[in-house]
């Protein structure tokens, strides 16, 4: 499928891109948040859960723990209960505490807006990084999840298995303008269509120009 022009796929992108936007009018990050703090914390917990789940955690959680340094001084005990039903809690809490010792002393405080810096942060790799700069501080990025991955390797825009080099992959084909809202936009359409067993080509939006698609 690489072997496809470089032209060819950047016009299957732009496609996809219109397509998905008039399927999926509302493609806006499903997590809640009000500042990027609380955006970091709500994506470490998204890992194996729900967004759903999540956002019936955080309010409590938002409401208890304001700073960094509520997060750092938290017992870590009591937060792992408070966290539970996200799963994974105890490497969740651990992950979530450290972070924001590590934001206290280093950052003041403050979620960095560098990819740099974000990837120092304990449990948080280039996706969460990107998710925080895409959405925290308009700053642009492609985030390469589990459907983000599948979708894209099965509409031929990657042919990499890396999570890093799917998100370099994608960067050639992409413009940079549309690099968040194609994030957004491809992983709805994993939640909603495109399925990890049998998706559902024969409604997807965009079969027309999908090289996998299944007999429809
Ligand atoms: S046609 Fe099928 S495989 Fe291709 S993007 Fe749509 S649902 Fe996924």
């Amino acid at each position: 499928m690489m072997r496809e022009s470089l032209e060819k796929r950047k016009k299957r992108a732009s496609q996809a891109i219109r397509l998905l936007r008039k399927a999926i009018p509302e493609h806006k990050i499903a997590l809640h948040f009000r500042n990027p703090l609380e955006l970091l914390v709500a994506t470490i917990l998204s890992a194996q859960c729900t967004d759903k789940r999540v956002n019936m955690v955080t309010p409590a959680l938002f409401r208890k723990y304001k700073t960094a340094n509520d997060y750092a001084e938290a017992d870590l005990k009591t937060f792992e209960q408070e966290i539970r039903s996200t799963g994974f809690y105890k490497a969740k809490a651990k992950s979530i505490t450290n972070c924001a010792k590590e934001l206290a002393k280093r950052f003041s405080g403050k979620v960095p807006n560098r990819m740099e810096d974000l990837a120092t942060l304990p449990g948080v790799g280039r996706k969460t990084a990107n998710v925080i700069l895409g959405n925290a501080f308009g700053i642009p990025g492609i985030v390469v999840d589990t459907h983000m991955k599948r979708v894209s390797f099965r509409l031929g825009f990657t042919d990499k298995t890396d999570p890093e080099k799917i998100e370099f992959d994608l960067n050639e084909i992409i413009p940079q303008k549309d690099w968040v809202e194609f994030s957004h936009l491809m992983i709805w359409h994993g939640r909603l269509t495109c399925f990890a067993r049998k998706p559902n080509c024969k409604t997807c939006s965009i079969n027309k120009i999908c090289p996998s698609r299944e007999d429809i």
